[in-house]
């Protein structure tokens, strides 16, 4: 699919172009990572476990299938290092990787953290509803931040 088939670059009708023109509140904890085509930061508190992180495009493009190789390199590369950080710094079984783009043509992706609830795993555990404080969200970032390599190691 190409650029001009997901519609205009940086639409207002888009949550992640309107968060990059300043129209939305950053993630709580700020952004735990950047680089020129991804940011990555805490997700929103109503769709979230406390230490979810959300993998943010900086550009207006559905998946992986519209990226540039910059774009894939750039997410090759940061995509493991959340997945380390996730498991030292939050002592989780698991970490799930999702990215359904279902409400925004603008490509974001979870890491969800999961430590079995009720023994729900998976697709189970996915399904339920996620939500977590404030102060969750930043004490979890903050863990996970701690684990992060520095960014002159990027
Ligand atoms: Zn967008």
């Amino acid at each position: 699919m190409t650029q001009e088939q997901n519609g205009p670059a940086n639409t207002p009708d888009c949550f992640f172009c309107r968060r990059r023109a300043g129209g939305e509140e950053d993630p709580v904890g700020g952004y735990l990572y950047e680089d020129e085509h991804f940011l990555v930061g805490h997700g929103l508190l109503d769709m979230s476990e406390p230490g979810s992180m959300l993998v943010e495009s900086r550009r207006h493009v559905l998946d992986p299938g519209d990226m540039t190789e910059d774009e894939l390199r750039s997410l090759n590369a940061l995509i493991p290092r959340f997945y380390r950080a996730m498991h030292d710094g939050l002592d989780v079984e698991r970490v799930y990787l999702v990215a359904a783009t279902s409400s925004n043509p603008h490509f974001h992706a979870w890491l969800h953290p999961c430590n079995p609830v009720e023994g729900e795993r998976g697709v189970t555990f996915l399904a339920r509803d996620h939500s977590c404080t404030e102060a969750e969200a930043r004490e979890a970032s903050a863990r996970v931040a701690e684990r992060l390599p520095a960014r002159a190691a990027t």
